[in-house]
């Protein structure tokens, strides 16, 4: 499984991943176990080749990262390439390169002959296999290009493997093959090519990008390149998060080195970093993948589950939703809950607590996948191991616009209590928020120096209902760090103010909760 969120799927119309972001999501799908990561195109994008320089100290137990580039520019050698070398330099242990497979792109797009351009494709491959890299070729068109000269494509391949190319990956770059002719496609490479790996990489144009990769696999390709969410370019890339269940759930194959109980999570935590929603219906990892309405479903389902399920919900991560039964969700709660409170088992009531209270938080529209540390600290209020330190009396938060010249915009007062002592304090913010967080920490600091460590690093909001625009709710997502350790938290309400005050709060919170912790301990 080679994952390309972090490139093929940054092209994403409205999807924009900051350094930070990009080396979440590395730890992500790394956790998740996925072979390979490919997270950008250092030679188009001085934001990949920070990413890259900063990712080299990542230690990572199941991924390799993997750089993206194209061949050499035609007749120039290929160290005389600026981008080729930027390549070299991001120091990834493995190069996804690219090189025209379809003559028309070679003639027309790249303006050079169909010799030249084999040279290009055999000359940088061989570069980085001199560099000792692990050599990935996309070939790219290759499906368009098998169609219109299939000896010409083939000869691409033989110069890719000529190279040294460890990988031959076989593009459906326009997206517009469909499975029956993949599946013959990947068969005769697979057959002209004994002992090479051969990979696909799909998109999505004609709906079929998961499907043509199955059958990329059927005929014995061995590398499936896709994203998560199936995000990409025009109408995205293959969706690796139905791709890796019907593979491995499916076809016998073992597709990651993680634990597919997994994917549930490891989606909605790349969606809340990409600032995009999971549709509720998708396959494995919607939210309504395994929700039963009709009273007959959901008396089938509670008889004997596949009577309406193709596979157990659990299996993903996902669980079964209906009115009758609690059983999948207690399960899910003790999954989530087991460092928090090991003891709680199945049938303690305080299991039952939790659920009820997460499922009307849920409906609310908070959303707790990202957000561990809301999380934790809503357990340890439901179990009535949460003890606040501190009561707000009041806030005030406001703005003016345009600002008072060469001052900020906003400022905030706030009023709090600690052990019966009242602190009242005011701050100035370059927005209502950002005062508002600075006051309160001015605040809490006076009675706990601890918390002067800690800042936000990440402010995500998200409308939660579209129906009546101003009047909707949202949910605002936090990420701070003590400089140590980073958590998320979480705060939903129609106030924006309000939504932020609220993940400000447990953020705060959560820090001072750990800080007793290792007290304790
Ligand atoms: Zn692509």
């Amino acid at each position: 499984m080679f994952d390309t969120t972090l490139r093929d799927g940054a092209q994403t119309e409205g999807v924009s991943f900051s350094v930070s972001d990009k080396l979440a999501v590395v730890r992500t799908l790394d956790e998740f176990g996925v072979r390979y990561i490919e997270a950008g195109n250092p030679g188009s994008n001085p934001k990949d080749m920070e990413f890259f320089k900063t990712a080299a100290g990542l230690k990572l137990k199941n991924a390799r990262l993997v750089a993206f580039g194209s061949t050499k520019r035609k007749n120039i050698a290929v160290r005389d390439d600026a981008n080729v070398m930027s390549l070299l330099d991001a120091g990834t242990a493995a190069v996804a390169v690219f090189g025209k497979s379809w003559d028309l792109h070679a003639t027309e797009i790249l303006n050079t002959t169909l010799e030249e351009n084999l040279n290009c494709v055999r000359e940088t491959v061989k570069f980085f296999k001199d560099n000792g890299k692990e050599v990935i070729f996309d070939a790219e068109h290759f499906f368009d290009g098998y169609k219109n000269n299939p000896a010409y494509a083939m000869l691409v391949l033989e110069a890719a493997k000529g190279g040294g190319a460890d990988v031959l990956v076989l593009c459906d770059t326009n997206g517009g093959t469909l499975p029956m002719q993949v599946y013959a496609v990947v068969k005769t490479v697979v057959e002209a090519f004994p002992g090479m790996r051969v990979g696909i990489h799909c998109h999505n144009d004609s709906g079929c990008a998961v499907a043509s990769s199955m059958m990329a696999v059927e005929a014995g390709g061995c590398h499936v390149q896709g994203t998560f969410m199936g995000i990409g370019e025009r109408c995205g890339n293959a969706d690796l998060t139905v791709i890796i269940p019907n593979l491995q759930l499916k076809g016998g194959y073992e597709c990651i080195a993680g634990n597919l109980e997994t994917l549930c999570e490891t989606e909605i935590k790349i969606a809340e970093i990409a600032n995009l929603t999971v549709p509720s219906n998708k396959p494995y990892v919607g939210e309504s993948a395994f929700a039963h309405k009709g009273g007959m479903h959901i008396d089938g389902v509670d008889k004997l589950s596949r009577s309406f399920e193709h596979v157990d919900p659990s299996l993903v991560g996902n669980s079964r939703k209906f009115l009758l039964s609690e059983v999948s969700g207690k399960k899910a709660v003790l999954l989530k809950v087991g460092d928090i409170a090991p003891e709680l088992t199945k049938d303690s009531p305080e299991t039952a607590m939790i659920l009820e209270r997460l499922k009307e938080l849920e409906h609310e529209g908070y959303q707790f996948e990202a957000a561990d540390a809301s999380f934790e600290l809503l357990v340890k209020k439901v179990i009535g191991r949460f003890r606040p330190h501190f009561e707000l009396s009041m806030y005030k938060a406001s703005s003016e616009s345009p600002a008072p010249d060469g001052e900020m915009n906003s400022n905030a007062m706030i009023k709090i209590k600690v052990d019966g002592s009242a602190e009242t304090t005011a701050a100035v913010g370059n927005g209502p928020v950002n005062a508002l967080d600075a006051a309160l920490r001015k605040a809490l600091c006076v009675f706990y120096p601890v918390l002067s460590d800690v800042h936000l690093i990440d402010y995500k909001v998200r409308v939660l209902e579209t129906g009546d625009a101003t009047g909707s709710r949202v949910r605002v997502l936090i990420e701070s760090t003590d400089g140590h350790r980073k958590w998320i938290t979480v705060g939903v309400s129609t106030d924006i103010i309000e939504a932020s005050f609220a993940a400000l709060v447990d953020s705060l919170e959560y820090k001072l909760c750990t800080v007793e912790a290792a007290a304790t301990v």
